[in-house]
């Protein structure tokens, strides 16, 4: 990659003195670079389930005197169209974390709490592939974040845990805490990662496989949108895998200070 200045020339004094300006543009290039790629992938993630609702939206036309196959292509419809708002819904939870702004509902959050709506979430997922989600260690640990987002996070990990594994498989979420970090980790028995693609698989769009993904329904931005979550808190997000053996994520995440808190006893909880 080349180097480029922006050179701006002022001039100053009496007697022909000029101020030379001389501004790196290098970062400035490729951040615009990676905007536009986004933006290129954003199209064509979009065109793709749009263009499929087309054709099929001709082909019922075509098949109106056919009831079952009317059926058969408005049951696919729907998948696209459900593929479709996947995306934006991913897209938006991304440009809202991605911003580098602060997190919208900090305060103490249960991990067991999270960790159990997160595995709720996804149980159809994994009972049709007979995968087993269990929860360890995860009791009495607390992180300092946003709720929302630390079962968005989970989701993600759990979901990708069960699209990219065999059936009859677990899913181990476990928590820990190390010092003032909160460490939640999702292991599964999968397909693994290379180690080449370790290190790009939490940006946007970046897929090992793009078949697979598809056929899994990802979005290709669920690891991108855990990263910005980590991120967001303060804390990070590493990978471990060995190909064919699974993965491991763990989530890095402040700890809620141990200050004990009044539980509340409002007449409004009963
Ligand atoms: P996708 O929607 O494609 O799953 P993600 O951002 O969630 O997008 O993940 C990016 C890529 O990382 C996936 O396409 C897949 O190749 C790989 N990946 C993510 N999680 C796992 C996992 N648990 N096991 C194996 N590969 C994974």
């Amino acid at each position: 990659e080349s180097t480029s200045f922006a050179v701006r020339v002022a001039p100053l004094g009496p007697h022909g003195q000029v101020l030379v300006l001389a501004e790196d543009q290098t970062e400035r290039r490729r951040v615009e670079a990676v905007r536009r790629d986004f933006v290129a992938n954003v199209s064509h993630e979009l065109k793709t389930p749009v263009g499929a609702l087309h054709l099929l939206a001709e082909t019922v036309q075509d098949a109106a005197d056919d009831p079952e196959a009317v059926k058969r292509f408005a049951g696919r419809m729907q998948h696209e169209a459900a593929r479709l708002t996947h995306l934006v819904q991913d897209l938006i939870t991304l440009s809202r974390i991605q911003g580098g702004e602060p997190i919208p509902n900090p305060g103490p959050v249960s991990v067991d709490e999270a960790v159990h709506e997160a595995i709720d979430r996804c149980n159809t997922r994994a009972a049709a592939k007979d995968i087993t989600l269990v929860a360890g260690g995860v009791e009495g640990l607390r992180i300092f974040g946003d709720e929302d987002l630390l079962v968005t996070a989970l989701r993600n990990l759990i979901d990708n845990a069960i699209a990219y594994s065999p059936e009859h498989t677990r899913v181990v979420v476990s928590a820990r805490q190390v010092g003032d970090v909160v460490e939640i980790s999702v292991s599964d028995q999968g397909i693994g990662i290379p180690e080449s693609a370790q290190k790009r698989i939490f940006e946007r769009f970046f897929r090992v496989d793009a078949a697979r993904s598809r056929a899994t329904g990802g979005t290709g931005l669920g690891l991108a949108i855990v990263k910005h979550v980590a991120v967001a808190h303060g804390g990070e997000v590493t990978v471990w895998s060995k190909e064919g053996s699974g993965s491991t994520f763990t989530l890095r995440l402040p700890a809620h200070a141990a200050v004990p808190e009044p539980r509340p006893s409002s007449p409004m909880e009963a």
